[in-house]
């Protein structure tokens, strides 16, 4: 089993339409494509870094720079014996999880593929937290739901997504557009699964417009303070019945035990890239189970490859609750995926069963997106 090329692809996908957050506007999605190749194999992986250090530091530069000098060499010059075994490998690289995460999940689906089976089946026999579980065939997911221009138009943005079948709303929230949005849409939809997210945009000066909506019935309120942030999160839990969720403070399991055992949060999303890999995602997987404390799977607005690896981790026992984990066509008029990921009257999406990411990657959709490409061979 040895690993002889990689490849990356930087791409570019332009979005349905332009989606809002406290970071600002996005109309194209770049990303970038990992593929490994070898022993007649092909694993894909993707990259959720996207152009500016907004969401976190990384970018797609910086990113393509630590994979070509650093993360590629590695793989390329060491064995592996399975995917686990990339983490230990690329520790001395500090940070970078984006990167780290891209490269990781080429390699899940390059070994899961060598043994015939689907990345869920291999999360699944990964996890520690419940070992008679049986994998699900569907999950149920939710639809992250970017700024609006008024409350009107996010209450009608809303309206659309329950019609499709979502059963779980997430709005993204930033100052002088939080408790109006609330408040218009539970005046609509009083008993729809609702949360918040404000991307790091207040400070604990802002704590009253949180207690404004903490009888919202709000499933969560996500990551309200400082993107690395446990200590603040603390003072403001105390003062809130809704449960905080965190995201971006969130890097490693060391993160989330510290922001579980202190009381920064009841809730942790998992976002594969953020933490650098599947392996990692997992490990937070297990011990926020311990805690009794419910994981979801985030978004960064994938390709259908980075997609169908949240689908599958997201077949995990406590994934409780519905990630972001929408329709390829709420964001992309074409996936570069086949089938592409759709959602049925009962906002479930099905568990690819196939092996690996159990999708077909479609290459002339990647060829038609791609920007630029860079092809590294064993020595
Ligand atoms: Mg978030």
């Amino acid at each position: 089993m040895t690993i002889e090329r990689i490849e990356l692809r930087l791409i570019a996908m332009p979005l349905v339409a332009p989606f809002e957050t406290s970071f600002g506007i996005e109309t194209v999605e770049e990303h970038i494509i990992v593929r490994v190749d070898g022993d007649g194999i092909t694993g894909w992986g993707e990259c959720v870094a996207s152009e500016g250090p907004w969401y976190s530091y990384e970018t797609n530069q910086t990113a393509w720079h630590v994979l070509r000098d650093f993360l590629i060499p590695l793989v390329l010059e060491n064995e592996l014996r399975a995917p686990q075994d990339f983490p230990g490998l690329a520790a001395r690289v500090r940070g970078h999880n984006m990167a780290k995460a891209g490269l990781e999940a080429a390699l899940w689906d390059w070994f899961a593929k060598a043994q015939n089976k689907s990345l869920a089946e291999m999360f699944n026999a990964a996890q520690q937290v419940d070992a008679t579980y049986v994998l699900p065939q569907e999950i149920t997911v939710g639809v992250s739901v970017g700024l609006q221009a008024t409350p009107a138009a996010l209450v009608e943005q809303v309206r659309g997504f329950l019609s499709e079948g979502y059963t779980r709303i997430k709005i993204k929230i930033k100052p002088q557009r939080d408790v109006a949005l609330v408040r218009a849409l539970r005046a609509e939809f009083p008993t729809i699964r609702l949360q918040v997210d404000a991307n790091s945009a207040y400070t604990l000066a802002d704590a009253d417009i949180f207690r404004a909506m903490d009888d919202a019935n709000l499933l969560l309120i996500e990551q309200p303070l400082s993107n690395d942030d446990i200590f603040q999160h603390i003072k403001l839990q105390r003062e809130l019945k809704t449960a905080i969720c965190l995201d971006e403070s969130i890097h490693s399991a060391e993160d989330a035990e510290a922001a579980l055992e202190l009381g920064a949060c009841r809730i942790i999303n998992i976002k594969p890239g953020r933490v650098g890999g599947f392996t990692q995602a997992i490990k937070i997987h297990d011990l926020a189970a311990k805690h009794n404390a419910p994981v979801w799977c985030g978004g960064m607005l994938e390709s259908g490859i980075g997609r169908a690896g949240n689908v599958a981790i997201a077949s995990l026992p406590n994934f409780t609750l519905p990630g972001d984990l929408s329709a390829s066509r709420r964001y992309y008029q074409t996936d570069i995926v086949e089938p592409e990921f759709q959602v049925n009257a009962q906002g479930k999406m099905r568990v690819p069963t196939g092996a690996g990411i159990g999708v077909e990657v479609v290459q002339k959709n990647l060829d038609d997106v791609t920007i630029s490409t860079r092809m590294f061979r064993k020595k």
